[in-house]
Parts: C-alpha cells; sequence; structure tokens
C-alpha cells in the first residue's frame, strides 16, 4: 500500500516510528506536511500538490496533525478523503476533539462519567460559576491549552475568583472543574485502536505538582486497567469517532472520569511503558480496514 503520513515533522518520535512500521511492512510511506500542501477544489478531479507533484495513489492516510495547525491541517486530510482515501482517523472527528467543550458535551450526551465541568465566556456572577461546579479546590483550565499549559488549581474559593476573573480579563474561554483529589496527581493513558485499549500507561506528577503531563516532568509506568475504565475509554473514544485515540482518565471515588480524549496521541511514552509496537498495530488497523468501507461524507 502507499501510505502517507500527515506530519510537520520528519524527526519526531512518533513520525518516525510510523513510517518505520509502514516499511517493515512492505508499504510505501510518504511523510506529508499539510501547510505545504496545497489543492485544487473542484467537482470532476480535486487534487492535493505538495513539492510541485500530484499526490495521488495513496491508500491510506495517517493524520498527525498539530494542534496549532488543527484548521488546515483538517482541510487537507478532508481532501483526501474527498479523494476517497482512507485516514485512520477522520478529519471531521480530529476537529471535534481538539475543541475541548464541545468534547465534554459529546461526552456527556453519551453518558461517559467526567469531572462536573462549568464553562463560561463572560460570567456576570463568578460566586455562582464556582457554585455551580462545587467549590473550591477547582481546577481552571484554558480552552485552548495544551501539554498541562494553561491548567490552574485554585485551592481556596478567594484564588478561584481571582484566577477565573483574571482570566476572563483577558478574554479567554476557560473551563472550571472539579478538582479529582483522590487521582492523587496520576491520570491514566489508555490508547485505542479500532474500538479496543491495546496499551495503557499511568502517568505520575512530579513531586508537589498536580498535572501529570510528562512535558511537565511527570512518569509514565505499565498499569493494569479495570474492565470499567476499559469500557469506558473505549465509549470515549467512540463519542468522538476516532479509530485510534489516547483517552486520558483519572479515576475516583465514583469510577472513571474521562479528561480529554486525543486524536494524534504520541507514541514514545506509551511504546516505552509498554514495550509494545504500537506503531506496527495502527499498521495493522489499516491493513485490516483501508478500502473495506467507503464513508459517508455528506455528514462533513
Ligand atoms: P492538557 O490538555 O493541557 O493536557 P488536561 O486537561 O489534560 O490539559 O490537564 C493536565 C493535567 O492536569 C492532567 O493530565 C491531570 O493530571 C491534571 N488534571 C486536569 N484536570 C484535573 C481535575 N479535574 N482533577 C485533577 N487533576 C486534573
Ligand atoms: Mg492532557
Amino acid at each position: 500500500m502507499k501510505i502517507g503520513i500527515l506530519s510537520q515533522d520528519a524527526n519526531l518520535y512518533s513520525t518516525r516510528r510510523l513510517h518505520e512500521a509502514c516499511q517493515q511492512r512492505g508499504h510505501e510511506a510518504v511523510i506529508i506536511n499539510a501547510l505545504r500542501c496545497y489543492m485544487n477544489i473542484n467537482s470532476v478531479q480535486p487534487s492535493i500538490h505538495f513539492e510541485g507533484t500530484d499526490l495521488i495513489g495513496f491508500d491510506a492516510i495517517i493524520p498527525r496533525i498539530g494542534s496549532d495547525i488543527t484548521f488546515y491541517g483538517c482541510a487537507v486530510l478532508r481532501q483526501f478523503e474527498m479523494m476517497d482515501v482512507f485516514s485512520v482517523n477522520q478529519s471531521i472527528a480530529i476537529s471535534r476533539s481538539r475543541d475541548k467543550l464541545r468534547s465534554l458535551q459529546l461526552l456527556s450526551r453519551e453518558g461517559v462519567g467526567m469531572p462536573v465541568t462549568g464553562f463560561a465566556s463572560k460570567p456576570d456572577d463568578v460566586l455562582d460559576l464556582i457554585k455551580m461546579v462545587g467549590g473550591a479546590p477547582l481546577v481552571i483550565k484554558l480552552l485552548e491549552g495544551t501539554q498541562g499549559i494553561g491548567v490552574v488549581l485554585a485551592e481556596t474559593q478567594k484564588a478561584a475568583e481571582s484566577v477565573i476573573e483574571a482570566f476572563l480579563g483577558l478574554k479567554a474561554h476557560i473551563m472550571v472543574q472539579e478538582y479529582i483529589e483522590e487521582a492523587g496527581g496520576a491520570d491514566i493513558r489508555c490508547f485505542v485502536i479500532g474500538g479496543k485499549v491495546i496499551a495503557a500507561m499511568k502517568r505520575q506528577a512530579a513531586e508537589g505538582e498536580f498535572r501529570s503531563n510528562l512535558h511537565r516532568g511527570g512518569s509514565a509506568s505499565l498499569i493494569r486497567i479495570t474492565p470499567e475504565e476499559r469500557k469506558t475509554a473505549i465509549a470515549a473514544a467512540k463519542a468522538m469517532g476516532l479509530s485510534v485515540a489516547g483517552v486520558d482518565l483519572l479515576r475516583s471515588k465514583r469510577g472513571p472520569l474521562i479528561m480529554e480524549v486525543n486524536s494524534s496521541p504520541g507514541l514514545e511514552g506509551i511504546e516505552a511503558a509498554t514495550g509494545k509496537d504500537i506503531a506496527g498495530m495502527i499498521i495493522d488497523h489499516i491493513e485490516k480496514n483501508a478500502g473495506k468501507s467507503r464513508r459517508n461524507l455528506k455528514n462533513q
């Protein structure tokens, strides 16, 4: 097969591993920088050009679209979809998952557990917003944040009020969330492929930190998840419409709570923690599914 990896950086661990896994299985792999693609949108023969050539003959695309280029990256992926090329995750599901608020709304509709969350743009009554989610301690999140940046723990009512007011003063959209203290600074990343959790790791925050992001000094280790956690992770990926997803959940007194669902989950941490060939499993998934079913693109 000819497989395109939509990635801006050929040297990233995940990109390299996917490229390698394609080649190991005898496929041709091309790394495509979405920002450098230009498209011809027409009803007869839509096309995509990259470095002066027409990108044709692809059987599948593995989208690894950075959160800073979601808009254009998804447009390029959508163009491949218009050309009937199989994508590991569809553009619509990726854009959905990039919006934290929209994601939580979709997950709540499916009845998936999540921390009590409030959302505000310009509330007249910050005190009521705080009360609505159960009072301090609270986690306040910038909607656009990633890698733990823009996630703040406000331990007291006063701290919550001033952080919320400061963020709103900057005209930022924020989420105000119940703090799950019993998670103890740890979260669980479940790696879902094709409706199955194929690997899971626990990320533990560094001493004195509540955010478990590896970028914030967290450390990863192997973990056995419970059947309920497995079920929740699968339901979350399904609710987002993602075939490949990194589902992050917190262990709480009332069971697993979803924090976010990532459409381009990194491979480095999880392959190191579990020793599994996850890149290879993504290619296996493509081999099983590419060309099998044509998607209904009408609901784009
Ligand atoms: P980002 O997208 O920046 O990674 P997250 O929502 O995943 O933001 O939050 C970063 C980290 O902060 C999480 O991995 C988790 O360890 C911690 N965290 C986030 N929300 C909560 C919460 N409601 N209760 C406890 N810890 C949380
Ligand atoms: Mg996170």
